[in-house]
């Protein structure tokens, strides 16, 4: 006969999570687990469960973009003319280019058409060994 052996009416028998003895129900408490133990061996949870890492925020408090690089040209000289090539670049044709002038063996002309990024195609081809120079406002952002 165990200390459990007996009737009590509303209680039932059932066993000790922790040592494994048979054991009234009423006699049991429940741990932090939640599983239902003798008294005497019942404990608190160590407190350095609840321990909490420091979030480590490593982002700066404010940034700012670079400010945009503005170059000027004046009178570039893009290439000399071959008889064939209509096609001159102004700039490095990655960012905006505003072409203001151009200029066909050192005579300003308005024969060319300008796109956005400094590619200029003239109207015809210049002639060989004729120099071409542009000017225009480069915006690197
Ligand atoms: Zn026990």
């Amino acid at each position: 006969m165990g200390r459990a052996d007996y009737l009590r009416l509303g209680d039932w028998n059932t066993v000790c999570f922790q040592c494994g003895f048979k054991a009234k129900a009423s006699t049991l408490v429940r741990n932090w687990q939640g599983y239902y133990v003798h008294p005497e061996h019942n404990e608190p949870r160590q407190t350095q469960d609840f321990v909490r890492g420091v979030p480590d925020n490593q982002i700066a408090p404010w940034v700012q973009p670079f400010p945009a690089a503005i170059y000027t040209y004046q009178n570039v000289q893009l290439g000399q003319g071959d008889g064939v090539n209509r096609f001159y670049q102004l700039g490095c044709g990655l960012y905006a280019v505003t072409v203001t002038q151009v200029e066909v063996g050192g005579v300003p002309t308005i024969a060319y058409t300008a796109d956005s990024t400094g590619g200029i195609t003239l109207t015809t081809a210049p002639a060989p060994y004729t120099i071409v120079t542009a000017s225009g406002k480069e915006t690197m952002a």
